[in-house]
């Protein structure tokens, strides 16, 4: 995941110039470069910075954006001193109106920063300097993250855990800048190392102070910058170090973390191109965070001891050094970079562990969409730019990769991954969107692909396939295929028979609104099936949905309840539901529970389970058999997903008697989207599945 372009473009949508103004629009300066010096004073929660660059000025008024605690002591353009004024509070600026008086215009401030003006004598771009200081003391505590949910984000903070200054921060000088070139000079502690993007350049002990060198060779919509108290491990494989920055708490993790990124990067290097930066770190924060820089990524400690993360996210945060962090997104165009970073990492690495799990994925990704977005949330890939909450992330990452999906099902795989390579290298430091991507695929692989725009990228919603008037006369089949969203779609549509032979598999060309087919098929076809292996982006039947954490968690609104709400289980069903994310919690008792079809349901330790549960689960003294598996109560807190209760069309029960374990529980619950049940022993992970279901729509007997 990659962070800064979203903050720079709600920067920019705040400003406000108004039309009345007679002279020409005021925006801010532009910087070009910043080449910055960084002092920590850990003690203080403050740091010293001195910068210099180019920038771009008008004659007359100017103004950018710093942190609101900046307390700027030299400001030179040309070496030449200017005043400057902190226009935030100062006479000339009337905060209600946003307008400076004597100018006639108006910019709305951005929170948590200060606007500073300054008259200029000239218009150009020029060499400035500044020095300045400034306080980081955003509060940590509370801090959520998870692929479910994006919680507060911290902008900046200086601490003896560590220091973070994100681009969010205005730890460094903007305006209205789009890309930039960063150096970075840090001073820290002598047992400290920093992170910042690109290459590591020097570094130099001095006074009894650490320097280190940073340098961007590309550049970039933004810079964060991290140093804390690590513990290092590093490997160099030809041009490049690969390094893991551990708290020592941690630092077991370590030797499995470098594995794992040396082995990603060799990776992608052959999948796409040469690894663009001199190394790699992976450095752990000590509040939640998953972000990728270049040449780094940015993991909270909680989510660095997740087992699953070396293998999945990890792989995920490198490849955004080529898709994102080297060749940009145009956002004005759309985001195409998270759905290029999924097809690529998490589903490849599904695809290389066998078919199976690979259309267990194209599933849940399916399972996702019905339960997470609805007619009043849905919007076109267009319009995606960054992952904001359940909904987004399932169309701007996940309908994405189903679009890469269908595209190499379409034109093939040798030619697809082609593609890759040659995009990255006709376009590296470049801004692309989804025209570039389909040219790409188009020449590698001489087929057209007209539809794949208007249809996938321009377009909200999903095909929702049915199959009817299917039978068989002899060794020829008829059926009808029908678009129920009658959006008209361009589909090659899997089309699988299957008999005593075995397996037939074809694909028939789909798009009409509806359309009758006639195949010939082998002798002792018995039965059919629409796209059995979901390789179609379509809206699944509720029929082809097994009940997941996903679907409960998916709706906006839970009702919790427990046998006595006056009990510590309801104070302990009170501290899962915060976990998960909740606010404004109300436990209800089971037998009075009101119920509404807006609303999912979780219980804790129901008397008697709800008639869903008891078909999936057998519950005797305290000893729960799912799957064949046997759970002891004692030991085992059990999460299981169900359909209806009472008006509610989804349900959660929760069987526990470590009631302390809960409210972590309750946090690692979203991590878990496509299970149907959980078990946890403590707060680990220990079982996890899915209901089995058999029935479907789209599956015909002839
Ligand atoms: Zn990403």
């Amino acid at each position: 995941m990659k962070i800064y372009t979203r903050l720079m473009l709600a920067a920019f949508s705040l400003l406000l110039i108004t039309s009345c103004s007679k002279k020409a629009p005021v925006e801010p300066v532009e910087f070009y470069s910043h080449n910055m010096f960084i002092k920590l004073d850990v003690e203080n929660q403050s740091a010293t910075f001195s910068d210099k660059g180019l920038i771009e000025v008008n004659k007359g008024f100017n103004y950018f954006y710093i942190n609101e605690t900046a307390n700027i002591s030299k400001f030179q353009i040309k070496t030449k001193d200017y005043d400057i004024y902190y226009l935030s509070d100062s006479t000339y600026f009337d905060a209600d109106t946003f307008k400076i008086d004597s100018l006639n215009i108006a910019i709305e401030p951005i929170p948590k920063t200060t606007l500073i003006g300054f008259n200029c004598d000239t218009t150009g771009k020029f060499a400035y300097f500044m020095t300045y200081d400034a306080t980081f003391d955003d509060d940590v505590e509370d801090v959520r993250f998870s692929n479910e949910n994006v919680g507060r984000e911290v902008d900046g903070t200086i601490s003896e855990k560590g220091a973070y200054l994100s681009p969010s921060s205005y730890f460094y000088p903007q305006g209205k800048e789009d890309t930039i070139n960063f150096k970075v000079l840090a001073n820290i502690p002598l047992s400290w190392q920093s992170v910042a993007d690109g290459n590591r350049k020097k570094e130099y002990d001095e006074n009894g102070r650490r320097n280190q060198t940073w340098e961007n060779p590309l550049v970039n919509d933004g810079l964060m910058f991290m140093a804390a108290p690590y513990v290092v491990l590093d490997t160099t494989i030809d041009y490049y170090r690969v390094a893991c920055y551990f708290f020592a708490e941690d630092s077991s993790l370590m030797r499995d973390y470098l594995t794992a990124s040396v082995d990603y990067i060799d990776m992608y290097n052959d999948m796409i191109g040469p690894y663009p930066y001199n190394s790699f770190i992976v450095a752990e924060n000590f509040f939640p965070t998953g972000y990728g820089m270049p040449g780094w990524t940015l993991l909270g400690q909680q989510v660095i001891r997740l087992p699953f993360i070396k293998s999945t996210s990890l792989g995920h945060e490198v490849l955004h050094n080529w898709w994102g962090n080297s060749m940009f997104v145009d956002y004005e165009r759309g985001n195409w970079c998270e759905a290029a970073a999924v097809y690529g990492a998490d589903y490849h690495y599904k695809l290389q562990q066998s078919d199976d799990a690979a259309k267990a994925y194209r599933k849940d990704i399916l399972k996702q969409y019905v339960s997470y977005v609805n007619d009043g949330n849905d919007f076109p890939l267009r319009e995606f730019t960054s992952r904001t909450s359940a909904d987004t992330r399932t169309i701007g990452y996940n309908k994405g990769m189903m679009v890469y999906h269908m595209i190499e099902e379409e034109i093939g795989s040798e030619p697809f991954w082609q593609a890759w390579k040659n995009i990255y290298k006709e376009y590296v430091k470049q801004r692309v969107s989804w025209e570039e991507w389909i040219d790409h695929f188009e020449r590698a692989s001489g087929e057209m692909l007209p539809h794949v725009i208007p249809q996938w990228i321009d377009r909200a919603g999903a095909p929702q396939i049915a199959v009817s008037q299917a039978k068989r006369t002899g060794t020829v089949v008829s059926f009808t295929l029908s678009d129920l969203s009658k959006d008209e779609y361009t589909l090659q549509v899997p089309v699988r028979f299957t008999g005593g032979y075995g397996v037939y598999d074809t694909t028939v060309n789909f798009d009409k609104t509806e359309f009758t087919y006639q195949l010939g098929v082998p002798e002792g076809t018995l039965a059919m099936e629409i796209d059995p292996d979901y390789n179609l982006f379509r809206k699944l039947y509720d029929d082809e949905v097994e009940p997941i954490v996903a679907a409960v968690l998916g709706y906006e609104n839970h009702l919790y309840a427990v046998n006595d709400n006056k009990s510590m289980e309801a104070d302990y069903l009170a501290k899962f539901a915060s976990g998960v994310g909740d606010e404004d919690i109300n436990i209800m008792n089971i037998v009075s529970a009101k119920t509404d079809s807006t609303s999912s349901i979780i219980f804790l330790n129901p008397s008697d389970l709800p008639d869903f549960f008891n078909e999936k689960v057998d519950e005797v003294d305290g000893i729960v058999n799912i799957n064949g598996e046997v759970f002891d109560l004692n030991e085992h807190t059990v999460v299981l997903s169900g359909s209806e209760f009472g008006d509610c069309k989804k349900s959660m029960v929760i069987l526990s008697k470590n009631l302390e374990s809960l409210e972590r529980i309750g946090q690692l619950v979203p991590h878990y989207g496509k299970y149907s049940y959980l078990v946890f022993k403590g707060a680990r992970n220990v079982a996890k599945g899915q209901w089995e279901i058999t029935e479907s729509p789209l599956r015909v007997v002839l």
